[in-house]
């Protein structure tokens, strides 16, 4: 069959997707499937199997023909869950104080929701940098401008420093607690600070807390992660399932928020997900249920293993969750983030260029969620790298 005449991508191609490249964390993999037995640092879904409760309740789905549509915003059954979880945690009650919930196809698809539902084209949105990958195409995609939030050196996106991003095209802030790529967590107080300014603003706080199972107990205030959405109503909150229970293929996340906000986001779904995966999401109405301590503890240690191995020789602000760490790379070096990166290659290691998160080129994120043994080859590989030998 032939194709006449041809297509011409040129033309047709829209300017929201030429506005987009393709993650380099990908390039970073694909260079990585050329080395033999290499450390492999750079990715970012944990490494245990998804607990076996949750799998179970799945494949119960699945064998009970529960395979079709759900409602938009999710099955009874796992917005009960997440609604008590919410009551527990938050101090939130859905129904209440006009207060929603949604489950979403994963944290990524309440994001776009969230921005799709707020953002007209010239409209800002303030994200740190460094930043999750997908915060400025979020921006780009809505014809939004991106704000950029220096939180160098010490990684914390402050009051202070968002007050300085803002402007009366402002529509939302984008906040991350325990950070990607640096797993810095704030302190109540902190975000506390942060949800007032918003409010006093008039903009949205959007408060992306898909790492806050993985807050480590040194970093929890009061037994949890700190959480800008205790201090006001107004937040909207997202968190997931994929990397706490360590199921990132089943794409399924939620938001909670302000009902009007809610509401668009759910007309939005309708005409875009329609909705998150059946199976996986009556799987996950197990998940509160599970103990995932014994876990977050072996992340713990690894993190320890990081900051013992590489502390002294680079300065790494101290990760309090996610699993992630983001080494500065030492002047002493004449390297940057890329050089970095290569020297780390020829040591069989792969870790992540800095560029890839931040405009700066300046540091490097190493990955933890790696098995100890492979973890501990790859820390010797980067002492070497940062001793020059
Ligand atoms: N936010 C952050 C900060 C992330 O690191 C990730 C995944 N790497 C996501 C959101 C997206 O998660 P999901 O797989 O649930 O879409």
């Amino acid at each position: 069959m032939s194709i006449s005449p041809a297509l011409d991508p040129a033309t047709l191609v829209a300017d929201r997707s030429r506005a987009i490249d393709t993650s380099g964390i990908r390039r970073a993999f694909e260079l990585g499937a050329t080395l033999t037995n290499p450390a492999n640092l750079s990715i970012g879904q944990p490494d245990f199997p998804v607990p076996e409760a949750i799998k179970q309740r799945a494949i119960d789905a699945i064998r009970e023909d529960h395979n079709g549509y759900t409602l938009t915003q999710g099955v009874p059954v796992l917005r009960e869950a997440i609604a008590r979880h919410m009551a527990e945690d938050l101090g939130w009650v859905v129904g209440e104080n006009g207060c929603d919930l949604m489950v979403t196809s994963g944290t990524s698809g309440a994001l776009l929701l969230a921005c799709m539902a707020l953002l007209n084209p010239g409209d800002e949105i303030v994200i740190p940098d460094p930043y999750f990958v997908v915060y400025p195409a979020l921006a780009r995609l809505c014809g939004a401008a991106a704000v950029y939030c220096d939180v160098h050196p010490d990684m914390r996106m402050t009051a202070e420093r968002i007050e300085a991003c803002l402007t009366e095209r402002t529509k939302i802030v984008l906040l991350n607690s325990p950070a990607n790529p640096s797993g810095v967590v704030l302190e109540e107080a902190e975000v506390e600070r942060v949800a007032r300014l918003c409010a006093e603003r008039g903009v949205v706080l959007l408060s992306d807390e898909i790492y806050d199972a993985f807050t480590y107990a040194d970093a929890r205030e009061g037994g949890r992660c700190p959480s800008p959405a205790r201090h006001d109503r107004n937040v909207l909150v997202v968190r997931g399932f994929g990397k706490t229970y360590g199921c990132t293929g089943w794409r399924l996340g939620w938001a909670a928020g302000p009902s009007w906000l809610i509401g668009e986001m759910r007309k939005l779904q309708q005409y875009t997900f329609v909705c998150a995966p059946s199976m996986a999401q009556i799987g996950a109405a197990a998940a509160f249920e599970v103990d995932m301590e014994p876990i977050i503890e072996s992340y713990a240690r690894r993190r320890d293993m990081v900051l013992e191995a590489l502390g002294d020789l680079a300065v790494i602000p101290r990760p309090g969750g996610a699993f992630y760490a983001y080494l500065e790379v030492p002047e002493r070096l004449g390297l940057d983030c890329e050089g970095f990166f290569q020297r780390a290659l020829e040591k069989n290691v792969i870790v992540i260029p800095g560029s890839v998160f931040s405009r700066r080129s300046t540091h490097v994120r190493i990955s933890y969620a790696a098995p100890e043994e492979m973890l501990a080859r790859g820390l010797e590989g980067l002492r070497a790298v940062l001793e020059g030998r």
